[in-house]
This record gives structure tokens, sequence and C-alpha cells, in this order.
């Protein structure tokens, strides 16, 4: 399937869910998961109009970036290993995967910007499942007051691949929740008004439920 028509037929997804939830259309980013792809797929993606692309290994992003000159905007999606940090900071706009003090301590020493963080929060309870359990957040986010090299743009999860709707939903509306409380309090360092969540298999229910950022990866450039 040709990335285009991939992104056809997500787009009339999407549309559909943004009217169920009478939200606009222009409130969702696609993010296309490139990581089980090569970079030619990738470039693909970038032909069709796709601005965002997202990977979870230091090694996948860097091999891309060489080659993709007409620049993206990156996110580093997957667990970052805190010894990694400084082999991809300076290369992404964005980390989905804020989840501990020793990572945000590594962030700060090492970046040389204020880096959009989302911070991971485990809302369905998998012990496979990396991220902060939602009643960790509020104290996480208040630790977070001193990193002046980190700015908290929103939340991110991942629901578990389930056919069950309403757990998926249920992740999905709680990690909202949480956003709302901590957005509520308009920190300058955590403004935090996205919502980083919906894959291949649940983007629509995750639209439907406040996703800003939608990551997509096998429906989009395939597996
Ligand atoms: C792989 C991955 C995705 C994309 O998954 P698909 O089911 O292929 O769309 C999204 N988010 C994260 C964190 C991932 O690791």
């Amino acid at each position: 399937m040709k990335v285009q028509d991939n992104l056809t037929r997500i787009e009339a997804e999407i549309q559909k869910a943004c009217k169920v939830a009478r939200r606009n259309r222009s409130e969702v980013k696609i993010i296309a998961v490139t990581k089980y792809v090569s970079t030619e797929r990738a470039l693909e993606a970038l032909e069709a109009g796709i601005r965002h692309l997202g990977e979870n290994r230091p090694e996948g992003l860097l091999e891309k970036q060489e080659v993709l000159l007409d620049k993206p905007v990156w996110h580093f999606i997957g667990s970052l290993q805190t010894r990694k940090v400084k082999t991809i900071i300076d290369k992404v706009d964005y980390i989905h995967s804020l989840d501990r003090l020793t990572l945000a301590e590594e962030i700060q020493k090492r970046s040389s910007k204020k880096m959009k963080c989302f911070v991971q929060v485990n809302t369905s309870g998998e012990e496979s499942k990396h991220g902060l359990s939602p009643d960790e957040v509020i104290n996480f986010i208040d630790e977070l007051a001193g990193f002046d090299r980190i700015q908290v743009v929103g939340l991110m999860t991942m629901a578990p691949n389930t056919t069950d709707e309403a757990i998926v939903r249920n992740c999905f509306h709680t990690l909202r929740e949480i956003r709302d409380q901590i957005e509520k309090r308009n920190l300058d360092y955590a403004p935090c008004h996205e919502l980083s969540m919906g894959m291949s298999n649940d983007f629509a229910i995750a639209i439907e439920e406040g996703a800003t950022m939608v990551r997509i990866g096998t429906a989009l450039v395939g597996e």
C-alpha cells in the first residue's frame, strides 16, 4: 500500500472522529511512526504531506535523520535510557517518554534548549508498560519546577492492545482528566495542553477523548 492511500483512509477516520467529538480537525496532528520501516518509506510519508515523524530508538532516528534532508519535526516516542539522552537530545523536537526524575536530570544537564517533553503515564496499569501511575503525575510535575531546560507540553499514554473499547477509552479519559488538572494550574514550565495518545488500532477513540497528537505506525507506513 502506498502511504498516500493509507493516509487518505486514516484522514477520513480522523475527520469522522473529530465530527463525533465536535472538535476541529486542526486540533489533531499525525505523527508517522517509522520505527518498523526504511528511510525510503519515511521519505514517502513526507512526500504524502506528513510533517511529524516518530522513532523509538536512537539508532533508527539517527539513521533516518542523516538521509532525510527535508527536515520533519522529530518525536522520540520510545522509552529512553538515561545514558542515551546525549545522543538524541539535540536531534529531536519532542520527547514523549519522560517518566522519572533521573531522566529529567539528564535532559536538564544535556539540553541546549528548552526541551519539549510529554510525561508518560501508565493509565492501564499493565506491568509491561512504562510511565508513572496516574496518582504520581501531579507530584512529578511539581518536582520538575526547577528544571529550566524542560517544558512539559503534555501527557502521553499507550492503551492496552485489546478489542474491549471501554478499557481503551477509559485509559484515554484518565489521561485527559490529569491533563486538565495540570493545565488549569497555568504553570510556565508545564502548560500541558497536548495529549499524545492513539495508535493504529485506537486513534479514533483517542481523538474522541481529546488526543492532540496521534502516533500511527502500522496503519500508515506499514510494519
Ligand atoms: C510503535 C509505537 C506506536 C505506533 O504503533 P502502531 O500500532 O504501529 O501504530 C505508537 N506509539 C509508541 C510509543 C510506539 O512504540
